[in-house]
């Protein structure tokens, strides 16, 4: 059978149905909002309406009781939302702060906006989430907090990183953007540090076009988030606060709009998140069954939410190379119209591991002389280079593939056409080599 990449029959002409989430509950909700004329309330000043407008105190509240946190807070991004948290932790110039190499950029950039400096602890070979092993080795008497991330929507392994910040006294920020809705021994992902932060962005899996709530247990910490959402530098005095650290504010507010989205969107999240896992678990029994691919097992004691699910690539077994492969797999299949070729579909690796940006590379981030990098007040040594993370530059380089192409409405005949699409591949291998 001629693969589709050499100009042979597609498994699959016809586009895979779209995710969409969005429907007449949201219309409803949004219209409602419309009606009322008010798209916000917030005020940039201590006033009731510091905290916001109706429906971003309901979602607020809503949020705090889905996960069962004391406080949940909207914001306009997860960017924003990190921002919040490592703003909240007090840290600075001259702190360090670890970060995850292999994952969305901002929650790296969230320690540079604060002026502190990003390092970089490598990933789990397994569950490709930060390795408490490598964040040990790591730690020095800079390091004020841990972000870590819930990558591919597998939570982070608490038990021994919240042990190891306990120990040190480092706060951990808890990236959930990628797994909500999902638990770890019980406890949501989101909730298993000191602060979480949730995406609801066009890509997440339930989303308000952009937003995102951080939720804490931790009165202080919530109120200095508050703070830094909305002004805080003209708050402070009038509210009689007198910690003046990171009291410089943003406008990170949510409008109702959002809000008003997002309470609907919530109600729909674990429908969502059963509808992924039950499809990842149809084509990983299929799939396992094709011996260059390797699927990695869920970490003991979690649920995962699948924002992509991970698959390793054997090539001693495949004989072809990665990249090779993955361009067929893709060529067999035809995209949904709603995102077409903007989502990641099949792909090779993730993301760059991000200190291989120029603005790493280059130590070159506020202003032209190298601040925070070079700024006097930092006096650790830094490190960028090449094999500074060699586990996640292996994963990433060479052995990993992710696809997204397990999402409702798909159903069997869909899934089975992707698990199709590799199998020809896998058969047919030996069209690729050169
Ligand atoms: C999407 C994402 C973010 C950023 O979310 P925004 O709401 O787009 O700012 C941060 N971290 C991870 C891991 C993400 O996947």
């Amino acid at each position: 059978m001629k693969l589709a990449i050499n100009g042979g029959k597609k498994v699959r002409d016809k586009p895979f149905p779209d995710y969409k989430t969005i429907g007449l509950e949201e219309q409803k909700a949004v219209q409602k909002v419309l009606e009322s004329g008010i798209l916000s309330k917030f005020l940039g000043c201590w006033h009731d309406n510091f905290y916001g407008g109706p429906q971003v105190k309901a979602l607020e509240k809503e949020w705090s009781e889905y996960y069962d946190v004391k406080h949940a807070i909207a914001v306009n991004s997860a960017t924003s939302g990190l921002y919040c948290a490592v703003g909240a932790s007090g840290a600075g110039p001259g702190d360090e702060i670890i970060v995850s190499p292999y994952t969305m950029t901002a929650s790296a950039t969230a320690a540079l906006i604060y002026n502190a400096i990003p390092v970089f602890a490598d990933i789990e070979e397994e569950y490709f989430c930060l390795d408490p092993k490598s964040i040990e080795e790591r730690i020095t008497e800079r390091t004020k907090a841990i972000i870590v991330v819930d990558l591919f929507g597998q939570p982070y392994d608490a038990d021994a990183i919240n042990k190891i910040a306990e120990k040190k006294d480092l706060l951990v920020i808890e990236d959930a953007a990628q797994a909500p809705g999902v638990k770890y021994k019980g406890k949501f992902a989101g909730t298993l540090g000191d602060i979480g932060v949730y995406s609801l962005n066009y890509h997440k899996h339930i989303h308000t076009g952009e937003g995102c709530l951080i939720v804490t247990d931790d009165d202080e910490l919530a109120e200095r988030m508050r703070l830094i959402r909305n002004h805080a530098e003209v708050v402070v005095d009038p509210k009689g606060y007198t910690n003046l650290i990171n009291m410089v504010g943003y406008n990170y507010r949510m409008t109702e709009v959002e809000a008003a989205i997002a309470r609907e969107q919530l109600k729909k999240l674990d429908g969502l998140v059963s509808e992924i896992q039950k499809n990842v678990a149809y084509i990983t029994e299929r799939l396992s069954k094709i011996s260059c691919l390797n699927i990695p097992k869920t970490r003991e004691g979690c649920e995962h939410a699948y924002y992509y699910h991970p698959i390793k690539y054997n090539v001693e077994i495949g004989e072809i190379p990665r990249e090779k492969f993955v361009d067929a797999v893709r060529a067999e299949l035809t995209p949904g119209i709603l995102r077409g070729d903007e989502h990641l579909m099949v792909s090779y690796g993730y993301v760059r591991p991000i200190y291989f940006e120029p603005i790493y590379q280059q130590l070159i981030a506020y202003g032209d002389k190298g601040c925070p990098f070079k700024c006097p007040w930092y006096n650790g040594k830094l490190n960028y280079s090449k094999g500074l993370c060699p586990v996640c530059e292996k994963m990433h380089f060479e052995e990993l593939i992710v696809h997204d192409m397990m999402k409702p409405p798909m159903v069997k005949k869909d899934l089975d056409d992707i698990v199709q699409a590799f199998q020809k591949v896998w058969e047919n291998r030996s069209e690729l080599v050169e």
